[in-house]
């Protein structure tokens, strides 16, 4: 038998590489892992832990206004982006070095370094060549930006954690996740953020009642949400501003400090040699795999946002540990993936869980829709105009429950706790038998009763 270095090297120390690593290790393999920036991964560096503890940061200037309605007297509050960028970046160095640290307790070779693909079997890190028996990319994502002019003026989400100041006029182009986040994020600091989308709706794909009541809210807040526009050019002024040509239904022009793209992300396979390996790649540049992690090419795996499926922290991770089952556990493995819940950090947030309106109707026929919309105790006290909305989609013929969907405080929190109810098969009877736990806003999805029937035509 060939004898090689490791029997599983990684490339890349995010989230999925970390979990397949680590588990590998335990399960007696020799591992070893490169990351060539810092351990942790988009996640811990420059995605969901810094994001949401901007999205803290950004709340407080209404919890300030909302405390005057409950007898507080609130003198004028002062907000350091320095001092706050340099809070967030202290915290990611702790999680970086605890990453790096419960590699190394876990007995995995831990390298700093780009790492790339030689062969089947061999990889080269640090003007080394390393051979392993399996070889994992774990590479996740990195920001797509359309090649308009002057989009080198633009900066994205790699580039957004670590401004020198808080912008003041922003315009950030994209629909999205990170568009609907960061909009809230810098909104709430108190930058004055104009939101351009491309599409009819933010959030293609949620339901579209979670949409409108988004964008409502976003509004409601003092964001501008510019819908059918699209940027076609950046120039810098100057004065070191950035005047931007705005096209579509009402074409304009913009003078801002900052344009943040968040126009999607790819797969960051550009540089691994994986096409020189034999393994086959997606229109994207996603490595094609199969329900257990393996590519075209058998020895090389991949597992996380490089795949190109569904962009998620906790899907990089299952897939991660049931790779490394597979390899060196008793028997093969796949991540299970259905009843996926979700979150976005927009301001308010959103939890959702199962299919959407229009995916329910398409996939059953016959639905049953429920859906309240409310103020929340909190503000008949603050005066804020803020409204939650929840929403329930029902199969009409089993009364299985299809899908959950919040908008509102403390969404994401609560829908994680129906997706279990949900992944389990859980009916509306069921919901409708749990005892409400009074006064919360969670407990409008055991009391809801307003039907609306829904039949698929043709
Ligand atoms: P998304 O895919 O969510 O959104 C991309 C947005 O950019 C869409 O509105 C899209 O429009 C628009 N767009 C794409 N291409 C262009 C273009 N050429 N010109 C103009 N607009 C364009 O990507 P994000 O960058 O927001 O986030 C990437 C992924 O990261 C998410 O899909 C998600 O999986 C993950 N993520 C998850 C988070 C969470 O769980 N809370 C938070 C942040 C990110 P259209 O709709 O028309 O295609």
């Amino acid at each position: 038998m060939t004898s090689y270095d490791y029997q599983l090297f990684v490339i890349g120390g995010g989230s999925g590489g970390v979990r397949a690593a680590r588990i590998a290790a335990s399960l007696g393999a020799r591992v070893a892992i490169a990351e060539n920036f810092r351990y942790g991964g988009t996640c811990v560096i420059r995605g969901c832990v810094p994001k949401k503890l901007l999205v803290y940061a950004a709340h407080f200037a209404e919890d300030f206004a909302d405390a005057q309605g409950f007898g507080w007297t609130v003198p004028p509050a002062e907000f350091s982006w320095p001092k706050l960028i340099a809070a967030k970046n202290k915290e990611i160095t702790r999680l970086s070095g605890l990453y790096e640290n419960n590699l190394r307790s876990s007995r995995v070779a831990v390298i700093h370094g780009a790492a790339r693909l030689v062969d089947a079997h061999t990889v080269a890190v640090n003007g080394q060549q390393l051979t392993a028996e399996h070889i994992l990319i774990a590479t996740g994502g990195t920001p797509f930006v359309p090649q308009i002019p002057g989009i080198e003026h633009a900066i994205t989400s790699n580039e957004v954690f670590d401004l020198p100041q808080l912008p003041q006029q922003v315009l950030i182009v994209g629909g999205g996740y990170i568009a609907v986040e960061f909009a809230g994020i810098l909104n709430g600091l108190g930058a004055q953020v104009t939101l351009c989308y491309r599409g009819e709706q933010v959030l293609r794909g949620f339901d579209d009642d979670v949409r409108a009541h988004l964008f409502e809210e976003m509004v409601k807040k003092g964001i501008t949400v510019l819908l059918h526009q699209d940027v076609a050019r950046i120039d810098k002024l100057a004065d070191g501003r950035l005047s931007v040509d705005v096209t579509g239904a009402q074409a304009s022009n913009l003078v801002v400090d900052t344009v943040l793209y968040a126009t999607g992300r790819v797969p960051n396979t550009v540089v691994l040699g994986l096409a020189e390996a034999g393994v086959a790649l997606d229109k994207a540049g996603g490595v094609v795999v199969d329900a257990f992690g393996q590519s075209s090419t058998p020895s090389i795996h991949a597992v996380g946002d490089v795949t190109n499926r569904m962009a998620l922290t906790p899907v990089a991770i299952r897939e991660g540990a049931a790779l490394a089952n597979t390899l060196f556990g008793p028997s093969p493995v796949s991540a299970d993936l259905t009843t996926v819940p979700s979150a976005v950090f927009s301001q308010p947030p959103i939890g959702t869980v199962g299919l959407t309106e229009t995916q329910a109707l398409a996939q059953y026929g016959e639905i049953d829709v429920y859906r309240a919309k409310f103020r929340n105790m909190r503000h008949t006290l603050s005066g804020r105009d803020e409204r939650t909305l929840v929403k329930l989609i029902v199969d009409t013929a089993s009364q299985r429950v299809l899908g959950a969907h919040m908008v509102g405080a403390d969404a994401p929190e609560i829908i994680q706790g129906l997706a279990i109810a949900i992944r389990m098969g859980a009916t509306k009877a069921d919901f409708d038998a749990t005892v409400a736990l009074h006064p919360s806003a969670a407990e409008e999805f055991v009391t809801l009763r307003d039907k609306v029937s829904r039949k698929k035509h043709g």
